[in-house]
């Protein structure tokens, strides 16, 4: 794994490999390549010894021609403004793939939230959203969780936000509790995403998923619940890690006990009856199914040879380099490319803002089975055009995406359209 990688480099080469496989004009790739805007922010906190510590916060807005900005706030030490402008385009190709009505966004505060009392925690909450208050809104760009944000800090984004507006908007973020207006099947949304393309891609590669060994890199909400879908679904889990460590058992790990043991225990190593195992052990372990749920740049040029499993859903957005990917594809490993494998966290979060605009609330169910139409046809788009057009799976990703933002940039005439020009792929 590579800490140096810039991951905004590898956005642009995605975009180049697709924009030259589209014949892309050259404004478009222009417009793409840099995010609409950026605000800084510096967030005064009064922590609990009394003294005031300025945290370092960014919102970027990426590209609003397919509808307001989406897209969740990490709280990480390690948040710069390359990788929240690369989160950010992720989002835009993202919500565009799937056929949603968003542009990109992405925002991040720069602090290790386990170091935090609850008390620093929500002000630190409440000082981020008045000072990015500008640019959100419910029609203007909608927040949501990602690494290390959860229900609770996103109650403290749409009470700070209502107060500060001086009405209740539920629509301001989404991802919230269900009490205050939330969606069913919001949180484990991500992973259910990740489920239905393993489900369609394991029917292209005649895998059986009642024998498939899984590796979970990463034990957060998109890995444990996709562990948890993946054992409902007949698979075996093989091995698991977080921050802390990994486990590993031959004979299969039961991932709802993994997951109330990291509860108790606040990670996963020295679960009972596992060996411990290393990042680059369980990277390359001998499986069917690998899931990257951890962070970016985790499966690199110098990793993507070991690596044995048949196929990859990427949970964690961006976890395989360009220069992986290539050897990947050349080596026959089928990839679900992050825009697509973990789609099903910001389409869920759109029924839940679709439900707060409307008030009107709907069952677990409707929830479900929109979001497995979705899912499926999103995979199905890629894989005709994978096999159309003979290059890898992102590639083709990235064009039926582009396509889109394309064609939306054009009838809002941000670029010329010539005649009554239509897009090749929509
Ligand atoms: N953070 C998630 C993602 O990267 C969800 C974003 C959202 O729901 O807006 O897709």
């Amino acid at each position: 794994m590579s800490e140096d990688y810039n991951i905004y480099e590898v956005v642009l080469q995605q975009l180049d490999n697709a924009a030259a496989r589209l014949e892309l004009d050259p404004r478009i790739k222009e417009l793409l390549a840099e995010p609409m805007r950026t605000l800084k922010v510096s967030i005064p906190v009064r922590m609990d010894n009394g003294q005031i510590h300025v945290f370092k916060g960014l919102r970027c807005q990426h590209n609003d021609a397919l509808g307001p900005t989406k897209g969740g706030i990490r709280f990480h030490p390690r948040v710069d403004e390359d990788e929240v402008k690369a989160l950010a385009a992720w989002m835009t190709f993202k919500c565009s793939l799937v056929g949603i009505p968003y542009g990109g966004a992405k925002g991040g505060v720069e602090c290790n939230p386990k170091e935090l009392s609850q008390g620093e925690l929500e002000r630190l909450n409440r000082g981020f959203i008045q000072a990015i208050a500008p640019l959100i809104g419910p029609n203007k760009d909608i927040p949501a969780p990602d690494v290390y944000t959860n229900e609770q800090v996103m109650s403290w984004f749409m009470d700070e936000f209502s107060k500060i507006k001086g009405v209740n908007t539920p629509g301001l973020v989404t991802g919230k509790p269900l009490v205050i207006g939330g969606s069913f099947g919001r949180h484990s949304a991500t992973a259910r995403g990740i489920m239905y393309t393993v489900r369609e891609a394991a029917k292209i590669l005649d895998l059986d998923l009642h024998s498939a060994s899984v590796v979970i890199q990463g034990f957060g909400n998109a890995g444990s619940y996709s562990a948890k879908f993946l054992h409902e679904l007949g698979c075996k889990i093989i091995a698991a890690n977080d921050s802390s460590g990994g486990v590993y058992n031959p004979e299969g790990i039961n991932p709802c006990r993994l997951k109330k043991y990291k509860e108790e225990n606040g990670n996963v190593r020295g679960y009972p009856g596992t060996e411990p195992i290393s990042n680059y052990e369980l990277l390359t372990m001998d499986c069917d199914i690998l899931v990257p749920a951890a962070l970016e740049n985790q499966i690199t040029g110098d990793i993507a040879p070991e690596i044995k499993a048949t196929l990859i859903a990427e949970a964690a957005n961006g976890p395989t380099t360009p220069e992986a990917d290539e050897i990947l594809h050349d080596m026959g490993v089928f990839i679900i490319p992050d825009i697509l494998a973990n789609a099903g966290g910001v389409t869920v979060s759109y029924f839940e803002w679709v439900q707060n605009l409307y008030n009107y609330y709907w069952t677990k169910d409707e929830v479900d089975s929109k979001l497995e139409k979705i899912m499926v046809s999103a995979f199905n788009r890629v894989y005709e055009l994978y096999r159309k057009e003979n290059v890898n799976i992102r590639v083709a990703a990235y064009m039926v995406s582009i396509d889109r933002i394309t064609a939306a940039m054009k009838a809002r005439g941000w670029v010329e359209c010539e005649a009554r020009e239509f897009s090749k792929i929509i």
